[in-house]
Formats: C-alpha cells, sequence, structure tokens
C-alpha cells in the first residue's frame, strides 16, 4: 500500500479553479463528510468552472488534511472518503474508514 497512488486524476482540470481558507459568515456543510461547518469556523472554500459552469464547494479542516496528504495528484470533491474506502477497504472491519461523525465545534465552544 505504501507509495501506491490513491489520487484521481483521470478527469478534465477545470478551466477556472482556486481555494482559500475562509470562515463562514453562516453554517456550511463540508463536501465530504457531511458534517456542519459551524459559523466563524475556518475552512476552505474552493470554487471554479467546469465545462462553462460555476462550481463551489466548502471542505472541513480535517478532511482538507487529509486530502492534502492522501491526494497529492489530483482529487474529485465529495468522494474523499469513497476513495479511501476503494482504496484501503475489504478487511474485515471498515468502520474505521468511515468519514468523521462527531460535530465540529464552533468558535466560542
Ligand atoms: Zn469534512
Ligand atoms: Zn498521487
Amino acid at each position: 500500500m505504501l507509495g501506491e497512488c490513491i489520487c484521481q486524476t483521470d478527469y478534465d482540470a477545470a478551466e477556472f479553479f482556486r481555494d482559500r481558507m475562509v470562515r463562514g459568515r453562516k453554517a456550511y456543510t463540508c463536501c465530504e463528510c457531511r458534517r456542519v461547518v459551524p459559523k466563524g469556523v475556518r475552512h476552505e472554500y474552493a470554487e471554479g468552472v467546469f465545462e462553462d459552469e460555476w462550481f463551489h464547494y466548502r471542505t472541513c479542516e480535517l478532511c482538507v488534511s487529509i486530502r492534502n496528504s492522501l491526494f497529492r495528484c489530483g482529487y474529485g470533491f465529495g468522494s474523499l472518503w469513497g476513495d479511501i474506502r476503494d482504496h484501503l477497504g475489504g478487511t474485515d472491519d471498515d468502520s474505521w474508514l468511515d468519514p468523521p461523525t462527531h460535530p465540529i465545534r464552533g468558535p466560542n465552544a
């Protein structure tokens, strides 16, 4: 498994893309783990144009850090945990491959 790449590279790149870390002015849902990112909590905001359509995604800090360490060559939004399971799963107990479910704490928690 070590050295084996789990990245997604089999896709056309977006015509335009940028991402940055932001703090939400309201609550958002992480596009990967589907947890709520409370208002004011740092997360990644990504936006771009793909096939003439604007897209944008919010990703929580935990999913961003996992994405950055595992998907160095490319990734698709919303498929992080599925890709991890596809790649690392297949054992008797795959529950450790489930997305996190503990709530993301708000800025004042
Ligand atoms: Zn997440
Ligand atoms: Zn890779």
